[in-house]
């Protein structure tokens, strides 16, 4: 039986064309350039296109276009088997992992890909990787399908999405998964690594909206001083932030330091402390360096990637979660986002 496939494209190089005046790559129609992948009418599925009325360099991407795909994700949700969705590879794993938070119960896939050449180029690798995202997306079991989470598919591998950072801006290989196995991976076979696919539910999909929030993302780095830690951390607009501590979730022990953190905190600020390292844990108390911060009340964002803590936050912020029960909240894995 053939399977449904909406194919979403929010712009990105994947569907660019290069303006002759400034030879800058700028969006393009995508439905004109999808008929240059005649490819895609020899796989076993129907594929239908929607595409944003003014399709964006993901740079530009923001909660309320997120809000935008998984409205049109929720007005097909019924007569699709899977989702495709085209997005600029600079900030996929933002969406993506924001995706995974907003689609409560997912019993289908969502497929994010994109490309690092635009899809005409010679050289170009979005052929493969939209070609086998559809694949993918069409995959079933028993008339199940096999994915049922959100996912990022780039040169080869399938990834959950709320695992993967953007490590590289000219490599085909442009994405990487540090602390999570891939889903699939592509060769001769499509090999699906079932053991670490996400279990299903038989729940009903639940669609999340509410994904704006004040929040701040700080980066500590070695001479980081008082007057822009206060800054950033006490700003009374601020309900939120993400620190980006080093190694295993390490900051400085000055005192200048923890009483920042300390006022903060004491004021109602949430923080979570996530590692600045692409791979690895946070495990506070480990060293000296991480015990102030553990006493403090920062909460722990264990192996998540700063994409994936960024999503997470809006998300619970946006559900208006109460303080008492947040950091519990924050450190359980809702999507298989963290350990
Ligand atoms: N700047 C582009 C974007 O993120 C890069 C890409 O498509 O990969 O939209």
């Amino acid at each position: 039986m053939q399977t449904n496939i909406l194919l979403i494209y929010t712009g990105g190089t994947i569907g660019m064309v290069k303006d002759f005046d400034t030879g800058a790559l700028r969006a393009f129609n995508f439905d004109k350039l999808l008929k240059r992948i005649p490819e895609l009418s020899h796989l076993n599925c129907n594929i239908n296109t929607v595409s944003f009325e003014n399709p964006i360099d993901s740079s530009n991407m923001n909660p309320g276009y997120w809000v935008q795909i998984v409205e049109i994700i929720e007005e097909n949700y019924e007569d699709y088997d899977g989702f495709v969705v085209l997005h600029g590879s600079d900030t996929m794993s933002y969406t993506a992992s924001a995706l995974s938070f907003m689609l409560e119960n997912l019993a289908k896939p969502v497929i994010f890909t994109g490309s690092q050449l635009p899809i005409g180029d010679l050289r170009t690798d979005a052929k493969e990787n939209l070609i086998t995202s559809i694949e993918i997306a069409s995959l079933k079991k028993n008339n199940k399908p096999v994915i049922r989470e959100v996912c990022l598919y780039f040169e080869y591998k399938l990834y959950r999405a709320n695992r993967t950072t953007k490590i590289n801006a000219e490599h085909f290989q442009a994405f990487a998964s540090l602390n999570y196995p891939p889903l699939a991976e592509s060769g001769v076979h499509l090999k699906v690594n079932h053991e670490y696919l996400l279990k299903p539910t038989r729940k009903k999909l639940k669609v999340h909206k509410n994904m704006e929030a004040n929040i701040a993302l700080v980066k500590l780095f070695p001479g980081i001083n008082e007057a822009t830690i206060s800054c950033l951390l006490l700003n009374p607009a601020t309900e939120a932030v993400i620190l980006e501590s080093y190694g295993a979730g390490n900051a400085p022990t000055e005192k200048w330091f923890e009483e920042v953190l300390k006022k903060a905190v004491n004021s109602g600020k949430i923080i979570i402390n996530v590692t600045q390292c692409s791979g690895g844990s946070v495990l506070m108390g480990q060293y000296e360096t991480s015990s102030h911060l553990k006493k403090i009340g920062l909460i722990n964002g264990k192996d998540i990637t700063t994409e994936a803590a960024v999503a997470k936050l809006l998300y619970l912020l946006g559900n208006n979660i109460q303080r008492k029960v947040f950091k519990t909240i924050y450190e359980t894995s809702l999507r298989g986002e963290m350990v």
